[in-house]
């Protein structure tokens, strides 16, 4: 009788929250304890919206309540890499990517002392996925002042004094500044990529 419930094909019990692994009898436990649908994340576009989500409900929060720096994006599972290009204002650069097949990618501003950085997190779509590259490229208006950076995107997890201190963003220069602070929008053109 043991035997024959070892291999009989589970739902995760995080199924409602967004995971739709199935899992062996005597794998159950040890997947729950690593499932990524197990955290829930404070959200992370406006600090006084104080919403708490797992993956599944942040989704729906975010179509519901931050449509404005929202996008959805249907993909298709074979699609290689994802690319956007986004206009934005210093008091929203925060964006929210949902892609289907692999998770939900913020856009996070970060401002220590005089320095402010851009970087990406994630809370994937399934426990087992692969990482993920992107890269940012910032430019005025006239494309007369251009930015660049490309890292691995981060898990949500990690705390952002931890990003500051290792570097890996993007530091936005004193005429980017200038430029979202006085002029008109800046464009931010958001690459995404399976790390293989
Ligand atoms: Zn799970
Ligand atoms: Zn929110």
């Amino acid at each position: 009788m043991e035997g024959e419930q070892a291999i009989i094909p589970l739902p995760c019990k995080y199924r409602a929250e967004g995971c739709f692994e199935t899992v062996l009898f005597n794998s159950k436990f040890g997947h729950e304890e690593r499932c990524s649908f197990r955290i829930i994340y404070q959200c992370p576009i406006d600090p006084v919206c104080g919403q708490i989500n797992g993956y599944k409900n942040m989704c729906i929060h975010l179509k519901n309540h931050h449509t404005n720096v929202f996008n959805f994006v249907d993909f298709v599972e074979e699609r290689e890499s994802f690319c956007i290009g986004v206009f934005k204002e210093s008091e929203n650069i925060v964006h929210a990517f949902h892609i289907k097949q692999w998770g939900l990618f913020f856009l996070q501003k970060v401002c220590v002392g005089d320095l402010t950085g851009l970087f990406m997190q994630v809370i994937r779509a399934a426990t087992n996925q692969l990482d993920f590259n992107y890269s940012l490229e910032v430019c005025d208006h006239n494309e007369t002042r251009k930015e660049y950076f490309k890292g691995c995107v981060l898990p949500m997890e990690k705390p952002t004094e931890e990003i500051m201190n290792t570097g890996k963003y993007l530091l936005l220069s004193d005429l980017i500044l200038k430029t979202i602070n006085t002029e008109s929008p800046i464009m931010i053109v958001v690459r995404i990529w399976k790390n293989v």
